[in-house]
């Protein structure tokens, strides 16, 4: 995918704060320091649009950014830090259900997770909330070049099985380094805004 504009928008917290040019949207969701902010720098081939390692837990807020005048990426805040409140907890929750419940031009959700670990009891809970809610999932396995590649399959079969995901739920490994899983995840992207 050659990217030839990528923007920050806007943060949002309301549905009232949301774009309202209807551009498809892709969300990412996925605990803290789980490579989330590699993932959509590389995606959009920027160095430091979305901030690495900000503040874990600090900002509650989705922010959307333009990427070839074509889609949002929306990115969740990160979860499962252990130092956030249980009002910031709480937060977090409302303004992901409002989002995955309304959120019409939502196409895909990127679920990210950490080859290298068994999926936590919150992304769990985010997976079994998106399949509430019927929305259309991409499995996003990060830091793939920290593990060999003959314990790939290895690690995507433990990932799938404790979510409980399904079968045709696609996955993708994925390296912020290596840039390994780019074009994959694109073609993902573009096939589900096609739908
Ligand atoms: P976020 O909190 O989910 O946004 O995570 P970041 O994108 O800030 O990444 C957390 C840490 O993991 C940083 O030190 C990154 O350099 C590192 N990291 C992220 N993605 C990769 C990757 O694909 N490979 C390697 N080796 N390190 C990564």
């Amino acid at each position: 995918m050659k990217i030839t504009q990528a923007e920050f928008m806007i943060s949002a917290v309301r549905p009232d704060q949301y774009p309202v040019d209807a551009l498809p949207e892709i969300a990412l969701a996925g605990r803290s320091n789980v490579g989330k902010s590699s993932l959509i720098n590389k995606l959009m081939m920027r160095k430091n649009l979305a901030r690495t390692s900000s503040q874990p837990g600090k900002t509650q807020q989705l922010n959307y950014y333009r990427v070839n005048d074509m889609i949002y990426l929306v990115d969740f805040p990160g979860y499962g830090y252990a130092k956030v409140s249980k009002k910031q907890r709480e937060q977090f929750g409302q303004m992901i259900e409002t989002y995955l419940r309304t959120r019409e031009p939502l196409k895909l959700q990127l679920l990210v997770i950490d080859v290298r670990h068994a999926p936590s009891t919150d992304d769990k809970l985010m997976y079994d909330w998106l399949k509430h809610f019927g929305i259309p999932t991409c499995i996003v396995c990060t830091k793939a070049d920290k593990v060999p590649r003959s314990k790939w399959e290895k690690h995507i079969k433990l990932i799938k099985t404790e979510l409980g995901a399904e079968p045709s739920d696609p996955v993708v490994l994925f390296s912020s380094e290596t840039g390994g899983g780019r074009e994959e995840l694109w073609n993902i992207i573009m096939e589900a805004i096609a739908q």
